[in-house]
C-alpha cells in the first residue's frame, strides 16, 4: 500500500481536496491477526481546512470468519467508512492523556507533508469485525443431537421430534 499521502498538493491552498485510491494484499499490511484475506482497497479524499486536513475515505476488505451457529468457515465482503481531522504535529512529544481524547475526537497528527492512514485503516477494521459472525443470517446451524449441518439438510433426529399422523399410521400398518 502507498503508505503515506503527500500532501504537496493541496498544502498551499484552503479548501481544495486531493483524492487518493489505492489497494493492497492484505497480507502485505502486516495486520496478521485480522484474518484478512484477497486485498484491502482505501479511498480517501482529503481536504485542506486551513489548520488541518480533514480525511474522509472507505475501505473495502474481506475478513476470513468462522460462522458461530455452524461453525464453517465463510469469507465476509466488507465496507467501514472513517473521518479524521489530521493536525500538523509540532512538538514530537505527546502527553498521553492527550493521545486518549484524540482517539475519542477522531483527531490525529501528521508529519512532513505527508499523512500515514495505516493505523486509522487497522483501527476501523478491528471496529468493523462482527462480534457473533454468521454465514448467513438464517443460519440453520448444527443439530444438537447428531451435528447434522442443518444448512444442507434436514437429519433424521429432527424428523422424529415433529409429530406427523403419518408415522403414526404407518406404525399401526406394520403392527
Ligand atoms: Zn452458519
Ligand atoms: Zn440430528
Amino acid at each position: 500500500m502507498k503508505r503515506y499521502i503527500d500532501l504537496t498538493q493541496i498544502k498551499k491552498t484552503i479548501g481544495i481536496p486531493l483524492e487518493a485510491a489505492y489497494e493492497e494484499e492484505a497480507s502485505e499490511l502486516g495486520f496478521n491477526d485480522l484474518n484478512l484475506v484477497n486485498k484491502v482497497a482505501v479511498k480517501a479524499r482529503l481536504t485542506n481546512m486551513g489548520s488541518y486536513i480533514n480525511v474522509q475515505g472507505e475501505i473495502q476488505f474481506e475478513l476470513a470468519l468462522e460462522c458461530i451457529r455452524c461453525l464453517n468457515p465463510f469469507i465476509l465482503p466488507s465496507k467501514t467508512t472513517f473521518e479524521v481531522d489530521y493536525y500538523k504535529k509540532i512538538s514530537l512529544v505527546e502527553p498521553t492523556e492527550m493521545a486518549l481524547t484524540e482517539k475519542d475526537l477522531r483527531m490525529a497528527y501528521y508529519t512532513d507533508d505527508r499523512i500515514d492512514l495505516l493505523e486509522e485503516i487497522r483501527q476501523d477494521i478491528i471496529l468493523a469485525v462482527p462480534v457473533k459472525p454468521l454465514c448467513q443470517e438464517d443460519c440453520q446451524g448444527l443439530c444438537p443431537s447428531c451435528g447434522q449441518n442443518l444448512n444442507i439438510g434436514k437429519c433424521k433426529c429432527r424428523e422424529e421430534d415433529i409429530f406427523s399422523p403419518w408415522s403414526s399410521l404407518k406404525k399401526l400398518l406394520e403392527e
